[in-house]
């Protein structure tokens, strides 16, 4: 069974975030990009199973623009086994374009599964493994916490609300990865030399007349209002003193 895990290039979790002056968008110049975190566990999740003999190969998909091979190459060196890069001018494609795409990389490569993060940290959408699931008509296990591949199915223990929900799939599945399934390993030195060899196929969008137009229009986009300064207070009258006067009592 091959494991198709998109993984995406997106400003490193660790980076303030400035917003453009026209407030357009936010600042991608010179900034320290990296994969989306939920990311790395898919790949760290689909690469355990090939460990555990439940998988045949490990690939890599990413759709952007200039340098998002880097991002496959980061895959490749934790372990994945080729990569795939579907080349656009522009970063930020909306979600249902994604799947769409993604939906033509699995026609082609007809992996069991198809593992994602269940969010990209920069738009926050979690929508592109939905969309794939139900494009696809395959079952889908969204927020993993526990996958076990059985034959012919795949047990996926999800986080809920308050609690955890187990369900049992067919495979072939769409799963999208929660913070606690796994620890992504880092990439060994050795390993990283041997990633450079590894095969990355180009495509673009075009080739399957994908059209890649927004369907949303960006307004705005601000800061967080930033925090007022606090108050010492010396006691507990004054202190319900500036509450009340606050309303807050
Ligand atoms: P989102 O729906 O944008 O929050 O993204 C959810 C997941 O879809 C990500 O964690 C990735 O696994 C996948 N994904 C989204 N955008 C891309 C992209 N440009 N290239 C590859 N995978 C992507």
């Amino acid at each position: 069974m091959k494991i198709l895990v998109p993984v995406k290039r997106v400003v490193d979790y660790n980076v303030k975030i400035r917003v453009k002056p026209d407030g357009s968008g936010v600042e991608l110049t010179n900034i320290k990009m990296s994969m989306n975190p939920f990311d790395e566990i898919a790949v760290e999740e689909a690469l355990r199973l090939k460990e555990a003999g439940k998988a045949s190969e490990v690939i890599a998909v990413s759709v952007g623009p200039a340098k998002t091979d880097e991002t496959i190459r980061t895959a490749l060196a934790m372990g994945a086994d080729r990569g795939i890069w579907v080349k656009t001018d522009e970063a930020g494609i909306e979600p249902l374009t994604i799947a769409k795409i993604l939906k033509k990389l699995v026609e082609e490569e007809a992996p069991g599964l198809v593992i994602l993060g269940k969010q990209a940290i920069d738009d926050d959408c979690n929508q592109t493994g939905q969309m794939l699931s139900a494009l696809l008509g395959w079952p889908q296990a969204t927020f993993a916490s526990k996958v076990v591949v059985g034959e012919g199915t795949v047990d996926v223990t999800r986080e809920i609300d308050g609690g955890l929900q187990t369900v049992s799939l067919d495979l072939p599945a769409v799963l999208t990865t929660d913070l606690r399934l796994n620890e992504p390993r880092y990439a060994s030195l050795p390993n990283i030399m041997k990633a450079k060899k590894k095969p990355i196929a180009e495509k673009t969008p075009a080739e399957w007349g994908i059209d890649l137009t927004p369907r949303l229009v960006v307004l705005s986009t601000t800061e967080p209002t930033s925090r007022t300064a606090g108050k010492k207070v010396t006691s507990v009258a004054e202190l319900v003193g500036d509450l009340k006067q606050s309303g807050v009592l």
